[in-house]
């Protein structure tokens, strides 16, 4: 599993030229009462290793000559602490897994990293994360001020490795891209189950149940984030998480949900109409929708943005509102004022990844736009929100709550939507949902 681990770390090194990168793993949150509950790595550190034993720390560094190492630490093998909380490769092992120089046992971190900083003028970390190990290592740095000979000076200058990284992970790599397709064939089926399973009398809780369950099988890690059940007018509330009422004949029921898988996760949204049909005015809004996420779509393309996509959405959007009656006035002016905001009030795109929000670097080193290229996966999830209380809002209108997202894959000549295979065209919708 080693080799396009390798590939980054060597990318990395040959993108910050010489100094000296620490990344941690992490450790799992326990819960109150002491129980040990699923965790995941660190991004960054799983980016980098592959690995995912909690706890565990990455250094690379490379000299002004040219020189690389790379040093795993991981928790010892402890037959008592295995016992409690699970299996551990040890150091040799790891050694080999990871394809690193140089792996050794947790316990002789500090022993040993102090002497992996010197020589090096530039530290790399995680600035902005609080973790275990920052102020030791900040403490290192600090001791050597006085060094008298280059071989030991200290870092002076730390350096944001979020930043580089993010950098990097805005283009994944086939490896990257093999885990979120995973993700999405985990994914699917869940769909096709919840659409043909949902009917009136059950509860947003017993879609749920359905997905999350759906998100465990063929390889799956469950839910790559909060699963949303949001029916009727509970849509409208964007972040969703109640998940708690009864699902009502003629009413939509929004899902936004998808699974993680091989720690990749997909982002997916459907909205399809709980009693199997749309009424007229729910296909009409959904159609709308529907025709913005394709003018996004359109523009997905290497030297394309995010932006442009966006913009593109919310034109289409803006028109749909015009039509509907929820806007008037002049079409350019309502562009220019971003009317339809209030109604779609997020950004349409964001990069996907090891986080369900990758990041999302705008600029390169140089002040360079970080346009789509090859290897770019993130979402289109164009929406639009007619809250039941909004007394400004045609009446017709008030309760009704759409979002639709796909994840696209920016490809030599255009884009792939990863997640096209999931029902969208309202006939199929329906068809699905057994209407
Ligand atoms: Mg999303
Ligand atoms: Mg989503």
């Amino acid at each position: 599993m080693s080799s396009a681990y390798a590939q980054r770390r060597a990318r990395l090194l040959d993108r910050i030229g010489a100094g000296v990168v620490v990344v941690e793993c992490g450790r799992e949150p326990r819960n109150p009462s002491g129980h040990d509950t699923a965790y995941h790595p660190r991004p960054s550190f799983h980016y980098l290793t592959g690995f995912s034993e909690r706890d565990g720390v990455l250094v690379l560094s490379r000299s002004s000559e040219g020189e690389t190492k790379s040093t795993l630490f991981v928790l010892p093998r402890d037959a008592k602490a295995e016992m409690w909380t699970g299996r551990r490769v040890g150091a040799e092992a790891a050694r080999e897994l990871v394809g690193v120089d140089e792996a050794h046992d947790l316990t002789e971190l500090d022993e040993k990293l102090p002497g992996l900083l010197r020589g090096h003028a530039d530290l790399y970390l995680e600035v902005f994360e609080e973790t275990a190990l920052r102020a030791k290592l900040l403490g290192w740095c600090n001791r050597r001020v006085g060094a008298k000979t280059p071989a030991d000076i200290v870092p002076q200058t730390l350096h944001n490795l979020t930043w580089t990284l993010a950098q990097m992970r805005l283009y994944k790599d086939d490896t990257e891209i093999e885990a979120i397709r995973a993700a999405v064939a985990v994914t699917e089926p869940a769909y096709r189950r919840v659409m043909a399973e949902c009917r009136p009398g059950l509860t947003e809780g017993d879609l749920q149940a359905v997905l999350d369950g759906g998100f465990l099988r063929d390889g799956g890690q469950g839910p790559a984030y909060g699963t949303i059940v949001a029916s009727g007018d509970n849509a409208n509330v964007l972040h969703y998480v109640n998940n708690d009422q009864p699902l009502r004949d003629g009413d939509l029921v929004l899902i936004d949900a998808a699974a993680q898988a091989r720690h990749y996760a997909c982002d997916v949204t459907r909205t399809f109409p709980i009693g199997g049909r749309f009424t007229p005015i729910q296909r009409d809004v959904y159609q709308i929708v529907l025709e913005s996420m394709h003018a996004g779509f359109a523009l997905a393309r290497p030297g394309g943005s995010m932006d442009a996509i966006h913009e593109a959405t919310m034109a289409r959007l803006t028109d749909g509102l015009l039509a509907l009656g929820a806007l008037s006035g002049s079409r350019d002016e309502l562009l220019e004022k971003k009317a339809a905001g209030p109604f779609c009030p997020y950004s349409i795109c964001h990069p996907i990844g090891l986080n369900v929000h990758d990041p999302s670097p705008r600029l390169d080193d140089a002040g360079h736009e970080l346009l789509l290229q090859p290897g770019a996966v993130f979402t289109v999830e164009p929406g639009l929100y007619f809250p039941a209380d909004n007394a400004e809002l045609p009446a017709h209108l008030r309760g009704l709550g759409l979002r639709i997202e796909d994840d696209l894959l920016i490809t030599a000549d255009g884009y792939e939507n990863l997640t096209a295979g999931i029902a969208k065209q309202p006939d199929e919708v329906e068809a699905w949902c057994g209407g």
